[in-house]
C-alpha cells in the first residue's frame, strides 16, 4: 500500500479519528441499523442532496417501502411519487430496477461482493464501497467530495482534485488509510469529518482530531485546498409551459417524450412545455397546436420562475390558457391543481403551478 504518511502516522490518524467518531457521530436515521437495504437507500438519496433535506424523504420512503421486496413490488409511479422533490429522478428509477434485480437474482439480499454490487443499476464505485463497508464491513475505501477534501488537506494536495490522475492518487491514499477491522466506521468517520469539521470553507481545524498530522495546516494552505474546480459557464435556457385550465379549474398534464425536456421534467407528469428562443408565446402556441391539436387565441403570461439544473440556468415561463374544454389526447392526465401532489411531478412542474398562485 502506498501512502505519503509513515506507518506510525497512519496508525495515529486511524486511532485519533475513530476515537473522535465514537464520540461525535451524529444519530442519523440510516445509522440506526446496518441493514444493507436502508444503508443503500440513504446512500442513493444523499448523492447530490444535503443530509437535512434527505432525512424526511428517507423516513417517508421507508414507511412506504420498508423492505427491498416492497420496493421491487411497487409501481414506478409510486416510487417516483415518494421521491418527488428530491430531484435527479434517474436515481429513483435505477434504485427501483436494482431492487427488482436484488429480489430476482440475489434472493432479496444486497450482494456481498463488489463485482455483483457494481452490476446493479445506479451503483458506482462510491455507492458500492459505502454500502458494502457500512453494512458488511468489507475493506473498501470510499472516496467522495468530502473524503477527497479531507485527504487532500491532510496531504497538502494542490490542484483540481477531480482531475483523473489526482483523483486516482487520492483513492490510493484512501485505500492505504482504511482502518481494519471496521471499514464501515472508518469510512463514516472520514465522511463525517468532511461534513462537520473539515468543511469546504473555514474548516474548524481547532476541533479537528487529526490536525497535528495535517500538512495543509502546517503550510497554511487550508483556504487554498481544494483548489476551486473549473466549471463550465452555465447555459441559459428558456422553457415556456402552458397551464391549460378549464372552467372547473382542472388542468392538463402530459407525459410524452416528444413534448418535454427529460432532465428538467424527469420524464414525469408535466405541463406541456417547449424550449423557446425569442417569441415564447408564439412558439408555445405552435407547439400546443402540433402536439395537442389545441388552437389558442390568448395565452396569459404568469410570473417567471428560476430553476437551476447542473450547468443550466433555466427560466421557466408559465402561461395560463383558459379553455372551454381540455383536449382528450393519449398519455395526458386531467386533474385539479390541488391534486398535483398525487402524481409524480418534478420540482420544475411545481414551480410552474405555483406561478398561478403568485
Ligand atoms: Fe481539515 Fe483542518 Fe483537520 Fe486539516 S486540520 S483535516 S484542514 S479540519
Amino acid at each position: 500500500m502506498k501512502t505519503q504518511f509513515s506507518a506510525r502516522t497512519v496508525a495515529s490518524i486511524r486511532k485519533s479519528l475513530l476515537a473522535w467518531f465514537d464520540q461525535h457521530r451524529r444519530a442519523l436515521p440510516w445509522r440506526a441499523s446496518r441493514d444493507p437495504y436502508r444503508v443503500w437507500i440513504a446512500e442513493i438519496m444523499l448523492q447530490q442532496t444535503r443530509i437535512a433535506a434527505v432525512i424526511p424523504y428517507y423516513e417517508r420512503f421507508l414507511e412506504h417501502f420498508p423492505t427491498v421486496e416492497a420496493l421491487a413490488g411497487a409501481r414506478e409511479d409510486q416510487v417516483l411519487r415518494q421521491w418527488s422533490g428530491l430531484g435527479y429522478y434517474s436515481r429513483a428509477r435505477n434504485m427501483h430496477r436494482a431492487a427488482k434485480e436484488i429480489v430476482e437474482r440475489h434472493q432479496g439480499k444486497f450482494p456481498r461482493t463488489l463485482e455483483q454490487a457494481l452490476g446493479l443499476p445506479g451503483i458506482g464505485d462510491y455507492t458500492a464501497a459505502a454500502v458494502l463497508s457500512i453494512a458488511y464491513d468489507l475493506p473498501l475505501a470510499v472516496l467522495d467530495g468530502n473524503v477527497a477534501r479531507v485527504l487532500a488537506r491532510l496531504g497538502a494536495v494542490r490542484g483540481d482534485l477531480r482531475e483523473p490522475r489526482r483523483w486516482r492518487a487520492l483513492a490510493e491514499t484512501a485505500r492505504a488509510l482504511l482502518a481494519p477491522p471496521s471499514a464501515g466506521d472508518w469510512n463514516q468517520a472520514l465522511m463525517e469529518l468532511g461534513e462537520i469539521v473539515c468543511t469546504p470553507r473555514n474548516p474548524l481545524c481547532g476541533e479537528c482530531p487529526v490536525a497535528r498530522f495535517c500538512r495543509a495546516v502546517a503550510l497554511d494552505l487550508t483556504d487554498r485546498i481544494p483548489a476551486p474546480r473549473r466549471k463550465p459557464a452555465p447555459v441559459k435556457v428558456r422553457i415556456a409551459a402552458a397551464i391549460l385550465r378549464d372552467p372547473q379549474g382542472r388542468v392538463l398534464l402530459v407525459r410524452d417524450p416528444g413534448a418535454h425536456d427529460s432532465v428538467l421534467f424527469s420524464r414525469m407528469w408535466q405541463f406541456p412545455a417547449i424550449e423557446v428562443s425569442e417569441h415564447a408565446q408564439k412558439e408555445l402556441a405552435d407547439h400546443l397546436e402540433q402536439t395537442l391539436g389545441v388552437e389558442l387565441s390568448a395565452l396569459e403570461q404568469l410570473p417567471t420562475a428560476r430553476h437551476a439544473v447542473t450547468y443550466r440556468n433555466v427560466a421557466l415561463l408559465p402561461f395560463l390558457a383558459r379553455v372551454a374544454k381540455l383536449p382528450k389526447v393519449a398519455r395526458t392526465r386531467i386533474l385539479t391543481l390541488g391534486k398535483l401532489g398525487s402524481v409524480p411531478v418534478s420540482s420544475a412542474t411545481r414551480k410552474i403551478a405555483a406561478a398561478l398562485l403568485a
